[in-house]
Protein backbone atom coordinates (compact mmCIF):
# COMPACT_ATOMS: atom_id res chain seq x y z
CA UNK A 1 0.00 0.00 0.00
CA UNK A 2 1.70 3.51 -1.21
CA UNK A 3 1.61 5.57 1.96
CA UNK A 4 1.63 8.65 -0.24
CA UNK A 5 -2.17 7.48 -1.27
CA UNK A 6 -3.88 9.77 -3.37
CA UNK A 7 -6.68 10.02 -1.18
CA UNK A 8 -4.42 10.71 2.05
CA UNK A 9 -5.55 13.99 3.40
CA UNK A 10 -2.41 14.90 4.38
CA UNK A 11 -1.12 14.92 0.99
CA UNK A 12 -4.28 16.41 0.06
CA UNK A 13 -3.59 19.59 2.48
CA UNK A 14 0.15 20.21 1.26
CA UNK A 15 -0.62 20.36 -2.26
CA UNK A 16 -2.68 22.99 -1.26
CA UNK A 17 -0.48 24.76 0.55
CA UNK A 18 2.09 24.64 -2.49
CA UNK A 19 -0.60 26.04 -4.46
CA UNK A 20 -0.98 29.22 -1.96
CA UNK A 21 2.19 30.33 -3.04
CA UNK A 22 1.85 30.32 -6.47
CA UNK A 23 4.92 31.54 -8.67
CA UNK A 24 4.42 34.62 -10.92
CA UNK A 25 3.26 33.40 -14.48
CA UNK A 26 6.34 35.60 -16.25
CA UNK A 27 8.23 32.29 -15.10
CA UNK A 28 10.61 34.59 -12.94
CA UNK A 29 10.38 31.31 -10.19
CA UNK A 30 9.44 34.04 -7.70
CA UNK A 31 5.93 34.28 -5.92
CA UNK A 32 4.00 36.40 -7.65
CA UNK A 33 3.54 38.54 -4.50
CA UNK A 34 7.25 39.20 -4.49
CA UNK A 35 7.12 39.76 -8.66
CA UNK A 36 4.67 41.10 -10.64
CA UNK A 37 1.78 41.92 -8.06
CA UNK A 38 3.04 44.63 -6.81
CA UNK A 39 2.99 46.58 -10.20
CA UNK A 40 -0.81 45.12 -11.00
CA UNK A 41 -1.63 46.58 -7.69
CA UNK A 42 0.21 49.87 -8.26
CA UNK A 43 1.95 49.82 -4.48
CA UNK A 44 5.47 49.38 -6.77
CA UNK A 45 6.32 50.48 -10.24
CA UNK A 46 8.39 48.68 -12.62
CA UNK A 47 12.76 49.86 -11.99
CA UNK A 48 13.56 48.05 -15.56
CA UNK A 49 12.29 47.66 -18.61
CA UNK A 50 12.57 43.77 -17.98
CA UNK A 51 10.83 44.07 -15.35
CA UNK A 52 7.56 45.94 -16.91
CA UNK A 53 7.78 43.44 -20.21
CA UNK A 54 7.53 40.58 -17.16
CA UNK A 55 4.54 42.91 -15.69
CA UNK A 56 2.78 43.00 -18.84
CA UNK A 57 3.27 39.55 -20.14
CA UNK A 58 1.37 38.36 -16.26
CA UNK A 59 -1.56 41.21 -17.03
CA UNK A 60 -1.73 39.27 -20.66
CA UNK A 61 -2.01 35.97 -18.55
CA UNK A 62 -4.59 37.95 -16.27
CA UNK A 63 -6.40 39.76 -18.30
CA UNK A 64 -5.06 43.00 -16.80
CA UNK A 65 -6.77 45.15 -19.68
CA UNK A 66 -6.24 48.43 -17.64
CA UNK A 67 -2.86 47.61 -16.70
CA UNK A 68 -1.84 47.12 -20.33
CA UNK A 69 -3.61 50.04 -21.62
CA UNK A 70 -2.20 52.27 -18.81
CA UNK A 71 1.77 50.82 -19.41
CA UNK A 72 1.43 51.82 -23.08
CA UNK A 73 3.75 54.65 -23.67
CA UNK A 74 0.75 57.91 -24.55
CA UNK A 75 2.96 58.22 -27.69
CA UNK A 76 1.66 54.57 -29.67
CA UNK A 77 -1.26 54.55 -27.10
CA UNK A 78 -4.19 54.16 -29.88
CA UNK A 79 -7.44 55.66 -28.55
CA UNK A 80 -8.89 51.69 -29.66
CA UNK A 81 -6.65 49.74 -27.58
CA UNK A 82 -8.82 49.04 -25.00
CA UNK A 83 -11.62 48.31 -26.94
CA UNK A 84 -9.30 45.96 -29.44
CA UNK A 85 -7.65 44.46 -25.85
CA UNK A 86 -11.25 43.72 -24.44
CA UNK A 87 -12.01 41.79 -28.10
CA UNK A 88 -9.01 39.58 -28.09
CA UNK A 89 -7.72 39.04 -24.53
CA UNK A 90 -9.81 35.96 -23.45
CA UNK A 91 -8.68 34.06 -26.59
CA UNK A 92 -5.23 33.22 -25.81
CA UNK A 93 -4.05 31.08 -23.20
CA UNK A 94 -0.26 32.22 -22.16
CA UNK A 95 1.67 29.48 -20.86
CA UNK A 96 5.61 30.37 -21.34
CA UNK A 97 7.57 33.20 -21.32
CA UNK A 98 11.51 33.31 -22.31
CA UNK A 99 13.57 36.65 -22.02
CA UNK A 100 16.36 36.13 -24.66
CA UNK A 101 18.02 39.30 -24.24
CA UNK A 102 18.11 43.35 -23.16
CA UNK A 103 19.67 46.39 -24.20
CA UNK A 104 19.54 48.72 -21.83
CA UNK A 105 16.39 49.62 -20.03
CA UNK A 106 17.89 49.41 -16.70
CA UNK A 107 17.02 52.10 -13.85
CA UNK A 108 19.60 54.81 -14.89
CA UNK A 109 18.45 54.90 -18.46
CA UNK A 110 15.49 56.18 -20.26
CA UNK A 111 14.63 53.80 -23.09
CA UNK A 112 15.91 50.07 -23.54
CA UNK A 113 14.64 46.88 -25.43
CA UNK A 114 13.74 43.77 -24.70
CA UNK A 115 13.42 40.34 -26.77
CA UNK A 116 11.63 37.54 -25.62
CA UNK A 117 9.58 34.54 -27.06
CA UNK A 118 6.16 33.60 -25.71
CA UNK A 119 4.07 30.74 -25.65
CA UNK A 120 0.05 30.77 -25.83
CA UNK A 121 -2.79 28.98 -26.90
CA UNK A 122 -5.71 29.26 -28.92
CA UNK A 123 -8.52 27.07 -29.30
CA UNK A 124 -5.94 24.38 -28.39
CA UNK A 125 -3.24 25.00 -30.86
CA UNK A 126 -0.01 26.24 -29.59
CA UNK A 127 2.22 29.62 -31.12
CA UNK A 128 4.81 31.69 -30.53
CA UNK A 129 5.08 34.91 -30.24
CA UNK A 130 9.10 36.42 -30.59
CA UNK A 131 9.60 40.52 -30.50
CA UNK A 132 11.73 42.35 -29.82
CA UNK A 133 9.69 45.59 -27.79
CA UNK A 134 11.12 48.78 -27.07
CA UNK A 135 9.98 50.46 -24.16
CA UNK A 136 10.41 54.34 -23.20
CA UNK A 137 10.33 56.04 -19.81
CA UNK A 138 7.34 58.50 -19.63
CA UNK A 139 7.15 60.57 -16.68
CA UNK A 140 9.53 58.61 -14.79
CA UNK A 141 7.60 55.32 -15.73
CA UNK A 142 8.80 52.28 -17.67
CA UNK A 143 6.32 52.34 -20.56
CA UNK A 144 5.87 50.12 -23.43
CA UNK A 145 6.48 51.50 -26.82
CA UNK A 146 6.04 48.98 -29.65
CA UNK A 147 7.39 45.66 -30.60
CA UNK A 148 7.95 44.11 -33.90
CA UNK A 149 8.66 40.34 -34.65
ZN1 LIG B 1 6.52 38.25 -12.51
Amino acid sequence: MDEFDEDDPGTEEWVAKERDVSLCPCKSRLPYAGCCQPFHHGTARPETAEQLMRSRYSAYFFRLVDYLVETTHPDTREPQLKMELESIIHQANWSFLTILSTTRGEKEDKRGKVEFSAKYYVDGEQYELHENSRFKRYKGMWKYLDGKA
